[in-house]
């Protein structure tokens, strides 16, 4: 089986140091086994979009030395996977998913949900919320008939289309770092698949995607983990084979209290790609970094020596020897 991972960011602002890690950790298990790396822009959610930020992390992967050898965007077949461009498909899995019962149309207003969150909260319910018991309280295509589902799209009503958790479920997978994972799919929410405008979420996106795509190693950041029982779930309840899963301990602030965000370039902590921002090719983002006193091999070495360390007195290798 030839190796295929992907870097998914979504282009909600300057790439992270913590992201450029875990492209190069997926380039250079790409670069080890001979196998491919895909470039994958998540924007499917427009609220967070940031204009800018896909050029942005083009032009910094490329300055860091991460090649992409595969994409299939408007562009040509170099330019990355953009999801947005991608958007009919993922209705068609999410159809699929209610054609098998495995899904739902749930047409509930946010005070209904409200309510239901309320009279949980009430109770001092701390598991998921919208779940196999809460969804027969709701306005949904597993309380209302088949005619008024139909009457209800036909109307125009806004909907979203939710995965419908069997709770008695017991979710198990070996994480490559973590070792074994299991849960109870008791204590998973019905997430949405797929929204009120159309969009998918990053739930469905992400599985459909790595599926297709063929990908056999999601490495990722920890804070992904969480997601990923319900990731496992997915694949079940599409009859898909899932892939392998990594899931990298993330980069923590100098206190060691919390994660590194994007927000922490603004306390004047550690450089978060801070760049020329406005126009970022190769050339400004090279001299951004010049600027700030560092450079890509350092950068490089830096990251890859964060939880590692080869056993030898090298301090310093080129990417190829990584
Ligand atoms: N779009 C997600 C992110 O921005 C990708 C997470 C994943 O790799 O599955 O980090």
């Amino acid at each position: 089986m030839s190796v295929r991972v992907r870097f998914a960011p979504s282009p909600t602002g300057p790439l992270h140091i913590g992201g450029v890690r875990t492209a190069l950790y997926n380039y250079l298990f790409a670069r080890k086994n001979g196998g491919k790396m895909l470039l994958r822009i998540e924007d499917t959610d427009q609220n967070r979009y940031v204009p800018g930020a896909e050029n942005y992390i083009l032009e910094a992967l490329k300055w860091v030395g991460i090649e992409i050898d595969e994409g299939q965007g408007i562009g040509g077949p170099h330019a990355p996977y953009r999801q947005s461009e991608r958007k009919e498909m993922y209705r068609t899995y999410a159809e699929q998913l209610i054609a098998a019962g495995k899904a739902y149309y749930a047409f509930d207003t946010a005070e209904e949900i409200e309510a239901m969150r309320k009279r949980l909260e009430e109770a001092g319910a701390d598991a998921a919320q919208y779940n196999a018991i809460t969804r027969l309280q709701m306005t949904n295509s597993l309380t209302l008939s088949a005619e008024e589902v139909q009457q209800r799209i036909d109307n125009g009503d806004p909907y979203v289309v939710r995965i419908k958790i069997d709770p008695k479920q017991d979710i198990r997978f070996k994480d490559i770092v973590r070792e074994w994972v299991a849960v109870h799919a008791s204590t998973l929410d019905d997430k949405v698949l797929l929204k009120s405008d159309g969009m998918p979420t990053y739930h469905l996106a992400n599985i459909v995607d790595d599926h297709l795509m063929g990908i056999t190693h999601v490495i990722r950041g920890e804070e992904w983990l969480p997601s990923a029982p319900l990731h496992v779930l997915m694949y079940q309840y599409f009859g898909w084979t899932a892939p392998q899963f990594a899931h990298l301990p993330l980069l923590l602030k100098p206190e060691g209290n919390g994660k590194l965000s994007k927000r922490d370039a603004d306390l004047g902590g550690f450089p978060i790609f801070p760049l020329q921002w406005q126009d970022p090719t190769t050339e400004t983002i090279a001299r951004g970094f010049r600027e700030d006193g560092y450079l890509q091999e350092t950068i490089v070495n830096f990251l890859a020596f964060l939880g590692w360390n080869p056993g030898t007195e090298q301090e310093l290798f080129t990417m190829d020897e990584l």
